[in-house]
Order: structure tokens, then C-alpha cells, then sequence
């Protein structure tokens, strides 16, 4: 009989991934610590998925809190991995079972036009900080950094989370509009379609002023990474090429930005201390690859460069890693290489390849669906928090047999673990409940701010 009471296990990051793979631990009976770096353990839940999708955020997070409310898990917050936590120290020193990562994908993946990343701030943002501030600035207390959202801007991307950045500057900037003109029109309802805003108040994009910002992609519209379609056979390609046109058509109408294909970014363009636009490089697709077409590069000018083509997990120091995520062992659960019980967790390692995975399973999204991009939309990003749950899930089973054949760790150590975040947790007036935490922290909601100002 396994006494798996008699193991300890350290989970770093306590969003979907590390909530997950707690659960099924304490509900194996293993102790469980969940550290994260944020106040909460939300993740991409409150930080990247843009606050339109208010609904989703609340019944993912309420997923998480239920996960971390079983009695075998203690949760730790402000206890970043790299920093606050020492790897070297909790992997060789504080005597857990096993240590996981699931830190997720925080770093932006670099523009690739070289030194551009010196005019960060100076006419260029990327996607991960840029919507963490959408996310929160509405907040009273809210600290952050600040971003100035300006009209014409140049996205680059062409996955799902682009879309989200050139909704958020249209959104942006057609409100600032409307509200010179003395009309108050809040984010849910342009989320709902601008198109539709500006012909009920009889207005052009024009007469606001405003020309929209342009997403720039390497491909086509017809390759956009954006239904969960499979894509095996020709007539299987055909028809997700078909829905992905459509979902940008629809995107188009609704939010009045531009769209160029086929230009990847080569060269800076700039004044003094501010990136000033970008070189693009026109591109074709040949037997599905990205293929440069020889003397046709151009210049485009903008003083706000977005850069939104995907995240990457944040190397912290101690931890082995290969190119951009971290080392792993082929074939045996994610195991860090040179470790015998640290495991890297969802997105944090295996993300993309698996979750894309169990997307390609997923239920057919039918044509018509598409029409509504709502609802397509907040499917996919369930789609995809749910195929992270099936990969830790899958995982889990395989870690849990591995720590069940390690030796108990003695009651002194455990003690030990308990006296030290419980110390961890006093520091930053952590009650010890998680449920008490989290309704001491949640952030002020939008949606509660304006129902408040309408009473
Ligand atoms: C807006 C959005 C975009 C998405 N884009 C993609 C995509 O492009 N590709 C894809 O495959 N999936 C994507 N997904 C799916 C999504 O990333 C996964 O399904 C899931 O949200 C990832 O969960 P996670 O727990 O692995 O990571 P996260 O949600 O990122 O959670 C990581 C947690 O670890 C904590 N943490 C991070 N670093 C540390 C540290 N050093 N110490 C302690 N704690 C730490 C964080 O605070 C956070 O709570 C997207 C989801 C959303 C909402």
C-alpha cells in the first residue's frame, strides 16, 4: 500500500497547469505546496486573457480555487521560482518528493529585426505586458506600467492572441473617440462589435478621426492558426482554410482594423531614440512554408509597433534548459534532465505540441459557429485550457507512480517544509485560508465598477 501522506510534493506555479496537477496529487493523498509568483494563481486566466472575456476568467478561476481548496494543499503566494525561492536550494535542500514546474510561458518571443528590442517603450511594446495592463488599469489601486495606445499602429502576429491585441487598440482608441464626442460607450459593447457601435450613432471611422491599426502576418489569412480543425487529409485542409478565412472576414468587419499578408519583419526603422516603423519582407507559401519573394521589401511607418507572435517559458537560473524551454528527458513524464524528481508541467515545457494535440481530437467546430465570433472564440481558449488539463492529467499518473516509489520523507522533515511556508505565507499576511485569500485580493472588477455606476 502506497502512504503517499508520507511524501511532499513542491508545485511552482498554481494556474491551470499547477492547479491541476495538485489536485490530482492531493487527491492520490500526497501533501502538496503550491508556490506562485502573483497574489493569485491565475496565470494567462487574469493576466492574458483579455477582460471582455469575463465570464470565462470567473469560471476558470473559480476551476482553480476549488483545486487548490483540497485540504492536503498549502498555497504560498509571492514566492517566485528564481528570485524569492532559490531552485538549487528547494530542489537539493528542503527534502520534497518532488519538485514541479509549471510556470508557464511569461517571456515574450523576441522580434526577430536585430537591436529592436532597445526601443522597447520608445514605440514598441509586446503582447504579454501590453495586455496585462488592459487587463488591470481600471483597477483604483492599479500600479503597473502604463502603455499610450495610439491610432495606426503595426501588430505583428497571426495567432489567436494577436487578434486580442488589434481588438484591444481598436477598442481603445474608438472609445477615447467617441468619448471626445461626448458619447460613453463602455468596453463590453464595442467587444460586441464596433461595426455595430459606430452605425447606431451614425459614425464612420473616419469621422472619429481614426484610420485602425494593420496586423501584419508571414502567411495568409487562410493559414491563421485559428479553429481547432484537423488538417490531415485535402479536404479536411480545405474546409479549415475556408473557416479560418471566414473568422478573419468576420474579425475585419467587426473591429475595422487592416490586415496585410505575407510580410515578415526584417528591419528597424528609426528617429533618434524611437522606433519609427518596420522593413517588411514580402513573402509567399510554398508547399505550406514561409518563402521570401527576392527584391520586394518595403518600408511601413508607424509610431507604435506591437509585437505579438507568441510567448515562451522565462529561463530561471538553475534550471536546465535547450533552446527555449527547459531541458527534459525524452520519454519519462517531463523530467528534468541531471534531476531524479524535478518535472516541468504544461506550458511550461510540453504546452504547444500536446495541447495542439488534443485540440486536433477535439470536437469538429462546425461553420456555423463561426459566424458568431464570440463564441468561437471563447470555445477555442476553452479548447485549449482544457487540453492542458488532459496533458497534466496524463502526465500526473506517471509522476505520481515515480514519487510513490521514493522513500518517506521523515516526519522532521515534513515539519520542517510546514514551519517554512508557514513562515513564507506570514510574511505577506497570507490568512493560512485559501478562499479567505482570495476574496481579500481579487481585483476590482470592470463589469462591478459599471454596474456601480449605474445605481
Ligand atoms: C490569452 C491566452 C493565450 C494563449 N495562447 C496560447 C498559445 O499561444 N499556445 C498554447 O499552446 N496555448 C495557449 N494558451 C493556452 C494556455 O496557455 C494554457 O492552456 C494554460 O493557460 C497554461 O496554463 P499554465 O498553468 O501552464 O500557465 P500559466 O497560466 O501561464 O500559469 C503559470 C503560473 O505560474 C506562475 N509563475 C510563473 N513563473 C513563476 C515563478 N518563477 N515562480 C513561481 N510562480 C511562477 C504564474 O504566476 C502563473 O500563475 C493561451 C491561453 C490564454 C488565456
Amino acid at each position: 500500500m502506497v502512504h503517499s501522506g508520507h511524501h511532499f510534493v513542491a508545485i511552482f506555479g498554481g494556474a491551470v497547469a499547477g492547479s491541476e496537477a495538485a489536485h490530482q496529487l492531493a487527491s492520490r493523498g500526497f501533501r502538496v505546496i503550491v508556490f506562485d509568483q502573483n497574489v493569485l494563481p491565475y496565470g494567462k486566466i487574469e493576466d492574458g486573457l483579455p477582460k471582455w472575456h469575463d465570464k470565462l476568467r470567473d469560471k476558470e478561476e473559480q476551476r482553480i480555487n476549488e483545486k487548490l481548496s483540497h485540504p492536503n494543499v498549502r498555497f504560498v503566494p509571492l514566492a517566485t521560482l528564481g528570485s524569492k525561492v532559490d531552485f538549487e536550494d528547494v530542489v537539493n535542500n528542503w527534502g520534497f518528493s518532488a519538485v514541479l514546474l509549471a510556470t508557464g510561458a511569461w517571456k515574450d518571443r523576441p522580434l526577430p529585426v536585430d537591436g529592436v528590442d532597445e526601443y522597447i517603450n520608445q514605440g514598441l511594446y509586446y503582447q504579454n505586458p501590453l495586455m496585462y495592463w488592459f487587463n488591470h488599469y481600471h483597477e483604483p489601486n492599479y500600479q503597473g506600467a502604463h502603455f499610450e495606445i495610439k491610432d495606426e499602429a503595426i501588430v505583428i502576429g497571426g495567432g489567436l492572441a494577436s487578434l486580442d491585441v488589434v481588438k484591444l487598440l481598436m477598442i481603445e482608441n474608438v472609445q477615447k473617440a467617441l468619448r471626445d464626442k461626448g458619447h460613453e460607450v463602455d468596453m463590453f459593447t464595442l467587444d460586441r462589435g464596433i461595426n455595430k457601435v459606430l452605425d447606431n450613432l451614425g459614425y464612420t471611422l473616419q469621422d472619429l478621426g481614426l484610420k485602425g491599426c494593420t496586423l501584419f502576418y508571414r502567411r495568409r489569412d487562410i493559414d491563421m492558426p485559428l479553429s481547432p480543425l484537423p488538417t490531415d487529409t485535402p479536404e479536411q485542409l480545405e474546409k479549415a482554410q475556408m473557416v479560418r478565412k471566414k473568422i478573419m472576414e468576420n474579425f475585419l468587419k467587426k473591429y475595422l482594423f487592416h490586415f496585410e499578408p505575407c510580410w515578415a519583419p526584417v528591419e528597424k526603422v528609426v528617429d533618434g531614440d524611437q522606433l519609427t516603423g518596420v522593413v517588411f519582407q514580402k513573402t509567399k507559401i510554398e508547399s505550406g512554408k514561409v518563402v521570401s519573394v527576392p527584391g520586394q521589401q518595403k518600408e511601413f511607418k508607424s509610431s507604435l509597433v506591437i509585437s505579438s507572435i507568441g510567448s515562451l517559458p522565462e529561463k530561471i537560473p538553475g534550471i536546465p534548459s535547450k533552446g527555449a524551454t527547459f531541458e527534459i528527458e525524452e520519454n519519462n513524464c517531463c523530467k528534468l534532465v541531471g534531476f531524479d524528481h524535478v518535472f516541468a508541467l504544461g506550458n511550461a515545457v510540453t504546452g504547444r505540441g500536446n495541447i495542439k494535440e488534443s485540440m486536433q481530437h477535439g470536437k469538429e467546430t462546425a461553420l456555423d459557429i463561426m459566424d458568431h465570433h464570440l463564441q468561437w472564440q471563447e470555445e477555442d481558449y476553452e479548447n485549449w485550457l482544457r487540453g492542458s488539463e488532459d496533458s497534466v492529467k496524463e502526465q500526473i499518473s506517471g509522476i505520481a507512480d515515480q514519487i510513490a516509489r521514493k522513500q518517506f520523507i521523515s516526519p522532521e522533515v515534513i515539519q520542517r517544509i510546514l514551519d517554512k511556508t508557514e513562515a513564507m505565507q506570514q510574511d505577506v499576511g497570507y490568512p493560512g485560508d485559501f478562499s479567505e485569500w482570495v476574496k481579500m485580493k481579487l481585483p476590482v472588477r470592470l463589469e462591478q465598477m459599471l454596474e456601480d455606476a449605474k445605481e
